[in-house]
């Protein structure tokens, strides 16, 4: 169905509201992006910011308005897990099939990247501009430097929520009845470190793997960075006995790495400063709803729906947001209110779904990587989905490699469990578990 063109403003120039300008501007639409922060483009950064894992979900959506292979050039694909057990030599998990990883991208590059396409697209970008306040039923937004100082109005047809996780156009639909919101930070932080390159500008570990070094109730991950570097993110307590609180000094830290990540810290040259300089930072997970008001005002990405990141998919979620709008509003041409309420309905259940899957992952890195019944489990799902892929697909290959809907994932993967749970409790699992019986005990119950 064809569309008239409106004036669209979008809040926040991420990952998410720069991808949902491209789209809406294919469609035609005048698009203005409004951002607080300065653009991005010029400030210095070294690209050693956050790195992200794109996955199937995030191409489908680049693909889709044809910039995928733009991105690709600036993102490092990885094929496998890289183990740093303690006590055992470094040791490798695929992640899918041949063919099948996930890629190391730097937020701070793509987010770059995406703002240059959007602005090639014809999309106007008004940096430095903080939103104060939205006028819902009349898609009003007003700008200005300080919430008490003199604000800018600005009149748009439509205006779309891309401000994130902390979004000042959710706090605007949080006062009206009958608005659902929660938020829960976990008991767990994270800092980023870094790995520098080699001098030749080589990587200094397997460039190709996404590594992680799991220590029960914390962790250590890296993802590679296309000048050779890793960034590193340490996961930790941010309370308890082996936690952010508890290493105040450079001592404690130097011990706290020498007893539990003795070979990483050999390669992190400013560790003990990079410790100290970089902020801990908190996650969270928050859900809200309706996501829309009227045929006025939409909320997309971290806005709707923030994750934890332990499934590596917060912004392949919101990426799979602008997708999905973008089929309904090819459904509805004109009939904005009928595209806002197919889009909430669609993908609530699907924001839900994979904020209970990143969170369960949490739980399960944190807790249950120790434990050897969860791991002799494990090993028992990933001999069957090898035998029989086409009766198991493993629920993070669900997630991060298909594109069918997250609810879908997070359902079969709880029939999956408790399936796993019957064979467990078959006698003497720990000494039968690659016989016979068990993988036909596996087929009766599918
Ligand atoms: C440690 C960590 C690791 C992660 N790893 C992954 C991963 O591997 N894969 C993955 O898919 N996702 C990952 N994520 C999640 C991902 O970073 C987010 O889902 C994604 O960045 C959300 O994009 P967004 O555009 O919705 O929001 P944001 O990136 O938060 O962008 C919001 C924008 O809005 C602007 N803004 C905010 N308020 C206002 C205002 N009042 N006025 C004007 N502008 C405003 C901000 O300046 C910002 O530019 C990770 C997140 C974390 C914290």
């Amino acid at each position: 169905m064809i569309q008239t063109s409106k004036n669209i403003a979008i809040i926040g120039s991420g990952l998410v509201g720069s991808l949902l300008a491209i789209y809406l501007r294919k469609l035609g639409h005048k698009i203005t992006v409004f951002d607080r922060r300065p653009d991005i483009r010029n400030i210095e950064f070294s690209g050693r910011s956050i790195n992200l894992a794109m996955s199937n979900r995030g191409w489908k959506s680049l693909r889709a308005v044809d910039i995928e292979s733009d991105v690709k050039k600036i993102a490092i694909p990885l094929d496998k897990r890289a183990m740093h057990v303690i006590g055992q030599p470094e040791y490798y998990q695929k992640y899918g099939k041949d063919g099948e990883a996930i890629w190391s991208i730097s937020r701070g590059v793509l987010n770059r990247k995406m703002i240059d396409l959007a602005e090639c697209a014809g999309v106007n970008f008004k940096f430095e501009e903080k939103v104060w306040d939205v006028d819902l039923p009349e898609a009003q937004l007003y700008t200005g430097e300080t919430e008490k100082g003199e604000w800018k109005e600005y009149q748009y047809d439509l205006i779309f929520g891309c401000d994130g996780a902390f979004s000042r156009v959710r706090h605007k639909m949080q006062r009206r009845s009958r608005f659902d919101y929660s938020q829960d930070f976990i008991d767990v932080g994270y800092k980023e470190l870094t790995i520098p390159a080699n001098e030749d500008g080589t990587h200094k570990l397997d460039k190709n793997s996404f590594h992680i070094w799991p220590r029960g109730k914390f962790m250590l991950i890296a993802m590679p960075n296309l000048d050779g570097s890793f960034t590193c993110t340490l996961f930790m307590p941010f309370e308890g006995e082996v936690s952010f609180e508890n290493i105040k000094t450079k001592e404690q830290a130097k011990t706290f790495f020498l007893s539990y990540f003795p070979n990483v810290m050999q390669v992190m040259d400013d560790l003990l400063e990079d410790f100290f300089k970089n902020p801990t930072s908190a996650m969270v997970t928050m859900k809200c709803y309706p996501w829309t008001y009227w045929d006025k005002v939409a909320l997309v990405g971290d806005s709707a729906h923030a994750v934890v990141p332990f499934y590596g998919q917060g912004m392949n979620a919101g990426f799979e947001d602008i997708y999905v709008l973008n089929q309904i509003i090819a459904k509805h041409g004109d009939d904005w209110e009928a595209i806002f309420q197919e889009y909430q309905k669609e993908r609530k259940p699907n924001a839900d779904a994979i904020a209970e899957l990143s969170y369960r992952n949490f739980i399960e890195m944190s807790s249950k990587t120790a434990d050897p019944k969860f791991l002799l489990q494990k090993k028992i799902e990933k001999s069957f989905a090898k035998k029989h892929p086409e009766k198991w697909m493993p629920v993070y290959s669900r997630v991060t490699f298909s594109d069918r809907p997250y609810s879908e994932a997070l359902a079969i993967g709880d029939e999956q469990e408790k399936i796993m749970q019957k064979v467990m409790k078959i006698p003497d699992i720990e000494s039968i578990w690659e016989h016979e019986v068990v993988e036909k005990k596996i087929l009766s119950l599918l």
